[in-house]
């Protein structure tokens, strides 16, 4: 059998491979606890329900504008005013079927074989694959100084004749950083005078903590939206929890979306309209959900760092925004009974039944990436089954219900 070599070189997403591998130990009835999930539990905002339903109930449900429903466009005008006070046009806009899915059309408009696209390390597991599989070349800057902010020199150091984008995730998945006001300025600037696009990845952007703000990379260009190079990604799934309706959009100028909007075309055609109507019902909707979340990711986080504090050797920069955090598991992953950040998400989930993320995924090796947008329940309970799994003076097995746990190797 002969199959596409780019296809057979890209890995299945780890955290969706680990979504399925918690969802079949589920079925077989295993208390898991799933801290590796990047999704909030509350349930989805009655408005985005309601609109949905409507048009569901119209029975006149079929193909789409392909660059999105005007009324979901001029709620996302009305947004991009509200939070990067930017005015904009509908031809500004294009939606598409999540972020992801956004941020691939971006990628595959911008990228010619081999153009280089700089990626800031921690980053999210997709942007170096997607690269790849679109024949460009990812450009990894890793902060040399340990922390999870690379230095504006590291990221200039790496631009060169190739470099086409930049992708910038802040607050970022999976260190829950937000990227000071300078830096993202000094990209801005950086990008404006070489013609290199900016790709703000903007997923999180008000999952913002302790009074910071992720400030929008427009607050440093005094070019105008056909001129500048920034491109926003944003959606409703992580603000909003809509995971499952898969609705994201981008704003750019007149002729990148006219692109975007052919190569969706072609691809999908539209976007479903009855997810298009709940993201306007989210969207347009009473907004208090939104503060809501925030707050408690934030408690959620503040739980999170405490916990952490009972691992001997466990370092971790307090996370800014998100619901992740990217605590340092060397002491427990260079020991040579666990030699890798994979080998100990395998090993926490398969004797603490707990899901972790490994930190190599996301270009940080010796870190697992904890999720604390669940319940404090299970983020407690999760963490205590870690510290069990971990500690070599606990005892070999304990109990979760009947199920009896055993530890029998470290
Ligand atoms: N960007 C980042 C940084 C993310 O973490 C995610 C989802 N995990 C996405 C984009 C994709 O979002 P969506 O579900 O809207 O496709």
């Amino acid at each position: 059998m002969s199959l596409s070599q780019v296809a057979c070189s890209i890995q299945a997403s780890p955290t969706v491979a680990l979504n399925e591998e918690a969802r079949l130990l589920r079925e077989k009835g295993e208390p898991v606890i799933h801290l590796g999930i990047g999704e909030p539990k509350n349930k989805t905002p009655i408005a985005a329900i309601l609109s949905s339903a409507a048009k569901l109930n119209s029975g006149d449900v079929k193909y789409a504008p392909t660059d999105g429903n005007p009324s979901l466009k001029k709620a996302i005008i009305r947004y991009t005013e509200e939070n990067y006070d930017r005015v904009i046009s509908p031809q500004n806009i294009i939606v598409s079927d999540g972020a992801k899915q956004a941020i691939w059309n971006v990628l595959f408009a911008l990228l010619n074989p081999q153009d280089e696209v700089i990626v800031l390390a921690p980053y999210w597991v997709s942007y170096p694959e997607m690269v790849r599989m679109i024949g460009g070349l990812p450009v990894i800057v890793t902060p040399e100084d340990g922390t999870f902010v690379p230095t504006f020199e590291e990221i200039e150091r790496v631009v060169g004749p190739y470099t086409k984008a930049i992708i910038v995730n802040s607050p970022n998945n999976p260190s829950g950083m937000v990227y000071p006001e300078e830096l993202i300025d000094k990209i801005v600037n950086l990008c404006e005078s070489k013609g290199i696009y900016m790709i703000c990845d903007d997923i999180y952007h008000k999952l913002v903590f302790d009074g910071k703000v992720a400030v929008p990379g427009y607050r440093f260009t005094n070019k105008d939206i056909e001129n500048t190079k920034i491109v926003t990604v944003n959606g409703v799934a992580k603000l909003y929890g809509m995971t499952g309706f898969r609705i994201g959009w981008v704003v750019a100028n007149k002729k990148l979306v006219e692109i975007l909007t052919n190569i969706q075309s072609q691809t999908t055609t539209c976007v479903s309209p009855v997810m298009q109507a709940a993201a306007e019902g989210a969207l347009t909707g009473i907004q208090s959900n939104v503060e809501a979340l925030r707050l408690t990711m934030q408690n959620n986080r503040d739980i999170l760092m405490q916990e952490l504090r009972a691992f001997t050797g466990v370092r971790c920069f307090k996370p800014e925004g998100t619901f992740y955090a990217l605590p340092d598991f060397r002491a427990y992953c260079q020991n040579g009974l666990v030699n890798s950040s994979t080998e100990l998400a395998k090993f926490l989930l398969q004797k603490a039944l707990v899901v972790t993320v490994p930190g190599k995924e996301f270009g940080m090796e010796g870190h697992l990436r904890i999720s604390y947008a669940g319940s404090v329940k299970d983020l407690t309970e999760g963490l205590d089954r870690m510290k069990w799994a971990l500690d070599p003076n606990a005892p070999s097995d304990i109990y979760i219900g009947d199920r009896k746990l055993v530890r029998d190797w470290i």
